[in-house]
């Protein structure tokens, strides 16, 4: 029988898997809304007429005139993109606020007769627009958009130079979109903003819950690309007021802040556990879970060399280097007050 922080855990575990699953269709209408922008571009070379012209003094003119109308398609893509994704991260927010009280009520032993109070809707949509790492999403996108304006100058440049015809200008284009994309950066922008959201949204919520609340323990996710600085938090345990960690940690951190609620002693009862039925246990204990290191000592050699890396691993081999000794503290941001 799982206790309370358990329950509470496993459900708020598979909830951001399937926040997760959100978020993929979401890059992938984000993709389409991106290369959808090539399509316009192909209309304002075509209406300029400039492809495959020699340069006079009219045709530099007019190229200065297509510059500044890719770069209108780029800005407008972006405005485009950006409220398609605020309209995702309030959706997740909204959602995040409700689920996580859900929950909350729904793993509480029923003896307990307890209020939620859930965060109010204009704290939750400040957490869209706080920045990370002082950097707000939007300003993030629109430094991507503005990564592209100078290898789509070369682009129109080398084309009007040799001639090029317009689908094979376009062409270039498409090549330059697609693999801005898949670099990844957009798709590393919303999925780190979506953990923020939501573990900001959570820890809100364990703070306005506090009278049964005491504190928060770190997940981080047991998989060959979790980092050292999240592997080292994993599973440790901060009091409410304590906890003064930013989450995410790092760009595509997945790690979440799970709740771990009061004992029904500290609750002010005068029993140890309520006689044992199909209740759960209301311990107050930090969920027993692997954590990772408990979890990397059970992995193979071969994964636990690549993970360390060769230095890392003959130290931590012959014991002369703790797991902990991974972490570098100087990398954990400290959450703004
Ligand atoms: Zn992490």
């Amino acid at each position: 029988m799982p206790t309370t922080n358990e329950k509470i855990r496993d459900a708020l575990l598979r909830y951001f898997h399937f926040v997760e699953t959100l978020t993929d269709r979401q890059l992938r209408q984000l993709e389409k809304v991106l290369m959808e922008s090539v399509n316009d571009i192909n209309d304002q070379i075509t209406r300029l007429g400039l492809a495959g012209t020699n340069l006079n003094v009219w045709e530099r003119t007019r190229l200065l005139t297509l510059r500044e109308e890719i770069e209108k398609v780029l800005v407008a893509t972006t405005f485009r993109m950006s409220d398609q994704i605020e309209d995702n991260f309030r959706q997740i927010a909204f959602t995040m606020t409700d689920e996580v009280n859900n929950i909350l009520r729904a793993s509480i032993p029923k003896d307990l007769i307890v209020m939620f109070n859930a965060v109010p809707l204009a704290q939750v949509i400040e957490f869209i627009d706080a920045p990370t790492g002082g950097l707000l999403w939007r300003d993030r996108m629109i430094q991507r958009y503005k990564s592209l304006l100078i290898p789509m100058d070369n682009i129109i440049s080398r084309g009007i130079m040799q001639g090029w015809s317009v689908p094979q200008m376009v062409k270039e284009f498409k090549t330059l979109v697609g693999n801005e994309w898949k670099k990844g950066s957009w798709e590393q922008i919303i999925r780190t903003e979506v953990v923020r959201i939501g573990n900001a949204v959570n820890l809100a919520t364990y703070k306005q819950n506090s009278d049964i609340i005491k504190g928060v323990q770190w997940l981080a996710t047991l998989d060959f690309k979790t980092c050292f600085v999240c592997a080292s938090l994993d599973g440790k345990f901060w009091e409410l007021g304590t906890f003064d960690l930013y989450i995410p940690a790092h760009p595509r951190c997945r790690c979440i802040l799970t709740p771990v609620t009061k004992s029904w002693r500290e609750l002010g009862f005068d029993v140890d556990e309520l006689p044992p039925g199909t209740r759960a246990s209301m311990n107050g204990q930090v969920p027993s879970t692997m954590n990772y290191n408990q979890w990397f000592g059970t992995q193979s050699a071969f994964f636990q060399r690549n993970w360390l890396g060769n230095k890392r691993y003959e130290l931590w081999k012959n014991g002369k280097l703790e797991f902990e000794d991974f972490l570098d503290s100087k990398k954990l941001l400290k959450q703004p007050k």
